[in-house]
């Protein structure tokens, strides 16, 4: 599944950049639901479920100043 992380500050000012977080099992490769985070197995191939996180970043990232 693909997970869109929006640009934000955290409350120690560490910024976070807009991502996409790509989250597939790491025996398989197979492309899990956001139900399928939690299991215990890969629906696809039956090991236990390790969970492989690939991060995109976007190319334009607008800088985040002052607060809302
Ligand atoms: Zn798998």
């Amino acid at each position: 599944m693909k997970r869109r992380q929006e640009a934000r500050r955290e409350p120690d000012t560490t910024i976070i950049t807009a991502h996409d977080e790509e989250i597939v099992c790491a025996s398989c490769g197979f492309d899990l639901d956001e139900s399928e985070l939690s299991a215990s197995k890969c629906s696809d191939c039956g090991q236990p479920l390790e969970l492989k996180k690939s991060i995109s970043i976007e190319a334009t990232s607008v800088p985040i100043y002052g607060d809302s």
